[in-house]
């Protein structure tokens, strides 16, 4: 980007040289052969115009995405930080919300596995256990029974 400002800032000033030289000029052979000249500098400076806008397009949607995948990643930091490493009584270990007085999500937990890989994936009651439906990791939970099917098939699942 910088050499094509570079460039056209040189081709500027030759067209601004020929164009001294077409104002001091004595005859109209001279005239007309500059100005020939000075056409051929302009469309260069318009063709480097539009190459550099074309740059500085591209760095502004470079610049929105990356704003985009800042604003994401503090956001993610954030939500991460609603969760504690929390070892299961039966053994296995999930990241726990710790359930914030702002935040009406219900209680539950997340794979550590998918977690430590950067997603959220909370972990589902499946008889006596605790299935991730991404990894599919499976942990023993407290019973053997279904805690939706001990509520009378109301999941309020918890440990
Ligand atoms: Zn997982």
């Amino acid at each position: 980007m910088l050499a094509r400002i570079t460039s056209a800032l040189g081709a500027i000033k030759t067209g601004s040289d020929i164009a001294k030289e077409i104002a001091s000029a004595q005859t109209l052979d001279g005239i007309q052969h500059r100005t020939t000249d000075l056409f051929g500098v302009m469309a260069d400076i318009q063709q480097q115009l539009v190459s550099m806008q074309i740059a500085y397009t591209s760095l502004l949607d470079e610049r929105d995405a990356l704003k985009q995948e800042v604003s994401e990643m503090k956001r993610a930091m954030l939500d991460r930080q609603q969760y504690v490493l929390h070892a299961l009584p039966l053994g296995g270990l999930v990241y726990r919300f710790r359930g914030t007085h702002d935040r009406a999500d219900a209680a539950h937990d997340l794979c550590v596995q998918c977690y430590e890989q950067g997603t959220k994936s909370v972990l589902q009651p499946n008889g006596g256990h605790l299935i991730c439906p991404a990894c599919k990791l499976k942990l023993k939970a407290k019973s053997g029974a279904s805690p939706a099917a001990r509520r009378g098939g109301v999941c309020l699942w918890t440990l």
